[in-house]
C-alpha cells in the first residue's frame, strides 16, 4: 500500500479539496461514468463518480438529512416518493424513516454505483433492500416521461443527481421540470442537487429560472457539505402547494419521534435565509 496516498478533487484550474486515503476499495468504469470508492483517512469510506466527490461517511448525514427531511416535513402526508439519482442509498435511507411513506421509488442510471455502495458502503445502501424501497435502474429523465404518459403521480421528488455532465444533463433542463410538475400530484413537491452558490452560481440561478417558469412557489435552502467545492451548497425547491416556511408544521418534526444529526425545526426554517451575493443572483426567480 502506498503511505502517502492523496486524493485531490480539482474545481476547474484554480481549486482543490485533498483528502489522504488509506486504501482503494473498488474501481470501475461504467458506460456512464468512472466509479471509485476509497478508504479515507478523515472521512471513512468515500465514493466518487468521474473523480468528483459523491459522498464521504463522516458528513454524508447533512447531505442526505437536508434533501429529505425538509420536503417530507413540507408535504403534510408524502406517501409516494420519487428519487432521481441517489445511488449511494443515503437519500431512500433517510425517506423511508418517515412512517407514513408507503413507497420510494429510486432510479439510478448507473448499476455500478449501486453495486459498489452496497458491496463497500452500507451506512449509505444498507436501506437499498427494504421492501418501501423500489430501485429500478434507468434514467430518470425516460422513467419521469413514462409516468408523465401513465398518469401515475408522486407527492415529493428528490433529484439527487451529479453535477450537469454527461446522462445528468437533461436532469438540469426546462423539458425535465415540466415533466416534474406533470409528475406531482397537485400539492407534490420537488427538490434538487442546487449546486454552489459561490462557484456555480450560473448554473444555480438557471435552476431556479427553469422551476420559476413550471412552479407558483419557487425557493431555495443552503447547507454545508465540507467536502463539496467551497463548502456551502443549496437545494432549489419548487411547489405546486406548499410554501416551506408557511406551510412548515414544525410539530410534525417531534411527533415524528425521528432523530437527526443535522436537521431540526430551526435549521429548516434558517436554511431558508439566503446570504446577499446569493440573493442578488436568484431573487428574481424566487416566488410564492
Ligand atoms: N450527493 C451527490 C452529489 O451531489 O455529489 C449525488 C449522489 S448520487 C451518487 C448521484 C447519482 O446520480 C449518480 O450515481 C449518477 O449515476 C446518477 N445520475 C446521473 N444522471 C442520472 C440520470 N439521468 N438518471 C438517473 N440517475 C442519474
Amino acid at each position: 500500500m502506498n503511505s502517502d496516498l492523496w486524493i485531490e478533487e480539482k474545481f476547474e484550474d484554480f481549486m482543490g479539496l485533498r483528502l489522504k486515503v488509506e486504501k482503494t476499495l473498488f474501481s470501475g468504469k461504467s458506460e456512464f461514468q468512472s466509479v471509485d470508492v476509497v478508504e479515507t483517512k478523515g472521512h471513512g469510506k468515500m465514493l466518487l463518480n468521474d473523480g468528483l466527490i459523491m459522498v464521504t461517511e463522516k458528513d454524508e448525514f447533512i447531505y442526505h438529512d437536508m434533501i429529505t427531511h425538509v420536503p417530507l416535513f413540507v408535504h403534510p402526508n408524502p406517501k409516494r416518493v420519487l428519487i432521481i439519482g441517489g445511488g449511494d442509498g443515503g437519500t431512500a435511507r433517510e425517506v423511508i424513516r418517515h412512517k407514513g411513506v408507503e413507497e420510494c421509488v429510486m432510479v439510478e442510471i448507473d448499476e455500478m454505483v449501486v453495486n459498489a455502495c452496497i458491496e463497500y458502503i452500507p451506512q449509505t445502501s444498507h436501506k437499498l433492500n427494504d421492501s418501501k424501497v423500489k430501485l429500478i435502474i434507468g434514467d430518470g429523465v425516460k422513467y419521469v416521461e413514462e409516468v408523465v404518459a401513465s398518469e401515475e403521480k408522486f407527492d415529493v421528488i428528490l433529484v439527487d443527481s451529479t453535477d450537469p455532465i454527461g446522462p445528468a444533463q437533461p436532469l438540469f433542463g426546462q423539458e425535465f421540470y415540466d415533466n416534474i410538475f406533470k409528475a406531482l400530484n397537485d400539492d407534490g413537491l420537488v427538490v434538487s442537487q442546487g449546486e454552489s452558490p459561490f462557484y456555480q452560481s450560473q448554473m444555480q440561478t438557471k435552476l431556479v429560472g427553469i422551476l420559476n417558469k413550471a412552479f407558483p412557489i419557487v425557493s431555495l435552502y443552503n447547507f454545508n457539505n465540507m467536502t463539496y467545492p467551497g463548502g456551502l451548497w443549496s437545494f432549489t425547491f419548487g411547489s405546486k402547494k406548499f410554501h416551506p416556511i408557511r406551510d412548515f408544521d414544525e410539530t410534525r418534526v417531534e411527533a415524528s419521534g425521528l432523530e437527526f444529526n443535522y436537521y431540526n425545526k430551526e435549521i429548516h426554517r434558517g436554511s431558508f435565509a439566503l446570504p446577499n451575493f446569493q440573493l442578488k443572483k436568484v431573487s428574481d426567480f424566487l416566488k410564492g
